[in-house]
């Protein structure tokens, strides 16, 4: 995109590369912990570790595996009233302390320029964090967010390789060069192999992904893109097919089209031909199509056994199968009446209403209980954004005043940033408006039954 036609609604804050202040303050300090006996507090920074600056928790980690440390500390983030502390602790033990952030240096902003980035496709007014194109190589690793490498360093290479920071999650989008170099809109998009290589030189291996953008990187170009790559298994782990995502504010950018559900159809026939041979080529089945995928072709997903590779589950890849087995558990485990009856709200997006569906059904016949599924429409960014990760909490508040209040209202922890929603709506506000208590719960089969059924295991807030 050439600059000064940005779509964004202000300058990115940050550039690709620099040198940025690393603050590691704290925001938790777990009780009888190493740190709650030295007295650290939410808001104290921990300046030095030996004599070293952490960048990240990933340097705090090594930082701290000794048997004696010495912190430095700035209370309260004050560097002036440095206080030095010598600790002397078991080797595996940590100071027990949650950051508030997991890089201390602040998020390294990619530098390419995809034509489907969700972040030209935000609506304007949202808060900061959402316009932030973060390609960070360490939330690669501590959390499998993908990355392009086309933003490394000699030093952030160097730094992979010597820490064996693996495995990393890459987007590979392409390996017909040409296409990869026109889908991010960069040239570096073409050193895709001098990066991999890089990587694999050293031991650090990858899962990969294709955002597939029909037109772009499907047809031949996939074709060739999943071949080259189960030809480095075991280097590249895995490879997703995730189908692209649009939103309804694409103002100022190209037509894209969306995956039809023939398509989408037509993808998974083509995967599960290559997983047959991959399995037995390489003995693993290598490739898969996300969960997105089956529910835009309406075909019924694979057991949760078909996912040999866990590493791409936060990608979607295998999340509903594991849903799926999960609740099978939990479904023999429900009882048949509950003790004081109630009322309960489950609200998802679209995308995984099929999914959860028969399990409100089923949960219905709990004598008792009243489940309403609420299948949340995405008016801010636009409906065909299906996803749950991407509600905001007015669309949730608006949809869910419109019903009959419940005495429980429960909610996908992906909804939600901290405690609060992309729009800045807080979980507090959501719980006052809709006047009812409001529960958080992972996407997990087993969290959803204890959510409904008023156990342990989720947050609240009333
Ligand atoms: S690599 Fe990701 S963050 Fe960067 S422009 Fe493309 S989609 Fe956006």
């Amino acid at each position: 995109m050439p600059a000064g036609n940005s779509p964004l609604p202000f300058p990115l804050p940050i550039r690709a590369d620099r040198a940025v202040e690393t603050h590691a303050v704290v925001e938790s300090v777990e009780p009888e912990s190493i740190g709650w006996a030295i007295g650290l507090l939410p808001g104290d920074e921990i300046y030095t570790i030996n004599g070293s600056r952490p960048e990240d928790v990933i340097d705090y980690r090594f930082l701290i595996a000794e048997e004696e440390v010495e912190l430095e500390i700035a209370p309260g983030g004050d560097r002036d009233c440095l206080r030095r502390i010598t600790v002397e602790k078991e080797v595996d033990e940590t100071l027990g302390v949650m950051f508030t952030a997991d890089v201390f240096d602040g998020i390294r902003i990619c530098n390419n320029n995809c034509d489907f980035c969700f972040v030209y496709q935000n609506p304007r007014k949202m808060r900061r964090s959402v316009y932030i194109k973060d390609d960070d190589y360490r939330l690669s690793f501590l959390h499998g967010d993908f990355v392009t490498l086309t933003n490394l360093t000699d030093a952030h290479f160097r730094r992979i390789t010597e820490l064996n920071l693996s495995p990393l999650y890459v987007s590979i989008h392409a390996t017909d060069l040409k296409a990869r170099v026109e889908m991010l809109r960069n040239p570096k998009g073409a050193l895709l192999w001098e990066h991999l290589a890089r990587l694999w030189e050293h031991g650090i291996q990858i899962h990969g992904q294709v955002v597939l953008c029909p037109g772009m990187n499907d047809g031949p170009i996939l074709d060739r893109t999943v071949e080259e790559m189960a030809a480095r298994y075991p280097d590249c782990l895995s490879l997703a097919i995730v189908p692209v995502g649009l939103t309804g504010h694409r103002r100022g950018l190209p037509d894209l089209g969306q995956v039809s559900p023939a398509q989408a159809s037509a993808i998974l026939d083509q995967v599960q031909g290559w997983q047959r041979r991959f399995r037995r080529q390489i003995g693993a089945r290598f490739v898969y199509a996300s969960d997105e995928m089956y529910l835009l072709a309406g075909r019924p997903f694979p057991p949760a056994s078909h996912y040999e590779a866990e590493g791409q589950y936060e990608n979607g890849v295998g999340l509903a199968a594991h849903f799926q087995a999960e609740w099978r558990r939990a479904e023999r485990r429900l009882p048949e009446r509950v003790p004081i009856p109630r009322r309960v709200m489950v609200v998802t997006g679209t995308l995984a209403a099929p999914v959860l569906a028969p399990v409100v059904d089923r949960l219905n016949q709990v004598e008792g209980l009243e489940v309403e599924l609420v299948p949340v429409i995405n008016e801010y960014f636009g409906p065909s954004v299906t996803v749950a990760g991407l509600l905001t909490g007015q669309d949730i508040r608006d949809q869910c005043r419109a019903r009959r209040r419940p005495d429980t209202l429960l909610l996908p922890d992906v909804t939600l940033r901290g405690d609060r929603f992309l729009d800045d709506l807080t979980l507090t506000d959501l719980s006052r408006e809709l006047a009812t208590e409001v529960r958080v719960a992972p996407h997990r089969a087993g969290s959803l039954v204890e959510g409904v059924l008023d156990r342990k295991g989720c947050k609240a807030d009333s």
